[in-house]
């Protein structure tokens, strides 16, 4: 029977990039300080008013609770922040779930429904579906998000948004964006962006921790996640699907090459990348918010929802 490397009582699982076993407590105290060391690495130590993005999934449920406590105990004011998508099906049993964690966790929990700033995620699909509209639903979703997370981080004062991001999906982004030419892309993979005017500082501080330690965090600890998949979650034929297929597959055969493939993105290929020049941003007309564009992309998918509604409805 193989024992824990930490206290050698019975093992609960092996960890191939650590080549070490360990006990469940032992599990959650090398994923602890895991995250603990991203965090303390990249993250400024000003940062005193931080706000968890929380969706339900094991990535968000397992930063939360394995980061929020120690934050905490340091003096440091900490929210979770839910945005409900209007997803049938699937965004009420998520609140349920975030309601649940931040109960248990004694943090404050704010709440915000995307259809109050004018459209929901069923409503983006349905136009999609109806090739009204061109951006794929996961694509509008993430820049819905993206929009929610620093808007109700200006509201409420917080100077900082934290977001569940994985190791596997960063090195895929990495790796698509390497690709496809946009090598500019991947300062989006930093582990930390520092605000600036209306824009709030964000950090990803599980973007070395594999997708199925987030899982076996979970577990460990019996946490409860959302147990029903997005009805919008890509399919199987994807590109993104192929390359985490293949980067599994490399993992198996080499543990911990994906982790540190993203260590030396993020240590010594993002900070050789030379920006052309800083990206200028405008002010959006309408709603007044930093964006490329002019109305920006949340407030252009917002009129393109009106629009929709006020043609069916002739
Ligand atoms: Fe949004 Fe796509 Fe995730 Fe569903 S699967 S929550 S639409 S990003
Ligand atoms: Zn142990
Ligand atoms: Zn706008």
């Amino acid at each position: 029977m193989p024992k824990c490397r930490v206290c050698r009582k019975e093992a609960w699982i092996r960890v191939p990039w650590a080549n070490a076993w360990f006990c469940r407590e032992h599990f959650i105290k090398y994923y602890e300080e895991a995250v603990w060391r991203t965090f303390r690495k990249y993250v400024p130590r000003s940062h005193s008013r931080i706000l968890f993005a929380v969706s339900g999934g094991k990535d968000s449920i397992a930063l939360l609770h394995s980061l929020a406590p120690r934050l905490v105990e340091q003096g440091r004011e900490v929210a979770v922040l839910f945005i409900d998508l209007g997803i049938k099906g699937y965004s009420d049993e998520a609140l349920r779930i975030v309601e649940e964690n931040a109960g248990s966790l004694g943090l404050k929990l704010i709440v915000k429904r995307l259809s109050d700033y004018g459209f929901t995620i069923d409503d983006v699909a349905t136009l999609y579906y109806a090739k009204i509209l061109k951006r794929p639903t996961c694509s509008v979703c993430g820049l819905a998000k993206r929009y929610l997370m620093n808007l109700i981080s200006l509201e409420e004062n917080y100077d900082i948004v934290l977001t569940g991001h994985n190791l596997d999906d960063a090195v895929i982004f990495s790796l698509i964006s390497i690709g496809s030419g946009r090598l500019l892309d991947l300062v989006k993979m930093k582990p930390y962006i520092p605000g600036k005017g209306k824009l709030v500082a964000r950090a990803k501080p599980l973007i070395f921790m594999y997708e199925i330690e987030n899982k076996w965090y979970v577990e460990a600890k019996g946490l409860r996640i959302v147990s029903v998949k997005c009805p919008y979650t890509p399919v199987k034929e994807s590109m993104h699907f192929d390359l985490k297929e293949a980067l599994r597959y490399i993992d198996e055969k080499h543990p911990g090459y994906n982790k540190m493939l993203m260590r030396n993105i993020v240590d010594s290929l993002i900070p050789s990348i030379k920006p052309r020049q800083e990206e200028k941003l405008i002010q959006c007309s309408i709603c007044g918010m930093p964006s490329s564009t002019d109305p920006c992309g949340f407030c252009r998918i917002k009129k393109k929802v009106s629009d929709y509604r006020v043609k069916i409805a002739n």
